[in-house]
């Protein structure tokens, strides 16, 4: 899997930028603000969570420890922190449907839950809606342990957009958008993988 340009999605994503050197970094961080993410780039590391690879720095001096040990891997990612519910997104070649989309509740747990529910592409608004209601963690985009509940909107839109991509992008195997952070606000992408079919 290559990590994908999450520009090319057409949804809103975390602030980021690419640092080659410590001073770069360390720049880069304090122009984010603090908490930020540090994420390895490199082609070695594909799930950066159990590589060490992603660190939530609080202030200067960890985003600078972070960033040292970082780029011995190759370059470092600098992140702008989000937060709320990390939903799952993602597109899959289905052999008979062809294209669908699925949602699910993500973050690094996604394997565990299975809580994934899927339509053909493109959806539309309702498809999305319907989508959200089957999964078991729908709950959870409505506010619990006084959370606001999120912005529906926000997901919905996403949902319909990211639908779109493989009209224009046919040869996508599987895309994975995870996490996606939904919150009262907005909803961020803040990784991406993608794999696309060899011609
Ligand atoms: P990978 O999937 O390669 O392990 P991710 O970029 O998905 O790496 O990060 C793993 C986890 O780290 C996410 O599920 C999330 O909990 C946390 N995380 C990553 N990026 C951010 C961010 N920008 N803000 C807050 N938490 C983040
Ligand atoms: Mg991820």
């Amino acid at each position: 899997m290559l990590d994908v340009a999450l520009q090319s999605l057409n949804i809103p994503i975390a602030k980021f930028e690419v640092a080659t050197n410590l001073k770069q970094a360390e720049r880069f961080a304090k122009r984010l603000g603090f908490p930020v993410v540090l994420k390895a780039v490199s082609a070695k590391v594909v799930h950066k969570t159990e590589a060490g690879g992603v660190v939530i720095a609080r202030d200067a001096a960890e985003a600078r420890s972070a960033a040292a040990r970082l780029l011995k891997l190759g370059k470092v990612l600098v992140q702008e922190h989000s937060s709320g519910v990390e939903m799952f997104l993602g597109i899959k070649r289905d052999p008979s449907f062809g294209h669908v989309l699925l949602a699910g509740v993500g973050g690094i747990f996604v394997e565990v839950y299975k809580d994934v529910s899927f339509r053909v592409c493109p959806i539309s608004r309702k498809d999305a809606e319907s989508m959200l209601a089957e999964l078991k963690g729908s709950r959870l985009l409505e506010g619990v342990r006084g959370q606001k509940p999120v912005n529906r909107k926000a997901l919905l839109d996403s949902m319909v957009e990211l639908s779109k991509l493989p009209d224009k992008m046919p040869d996508i195997e599987e895309l994975d958008v995870n996490p996606l952070f939904a919150n009262d606000k907005e909803v961020l992408a803040v990784d991406a993988r993608i794999v696309l079919s060899r011609k």
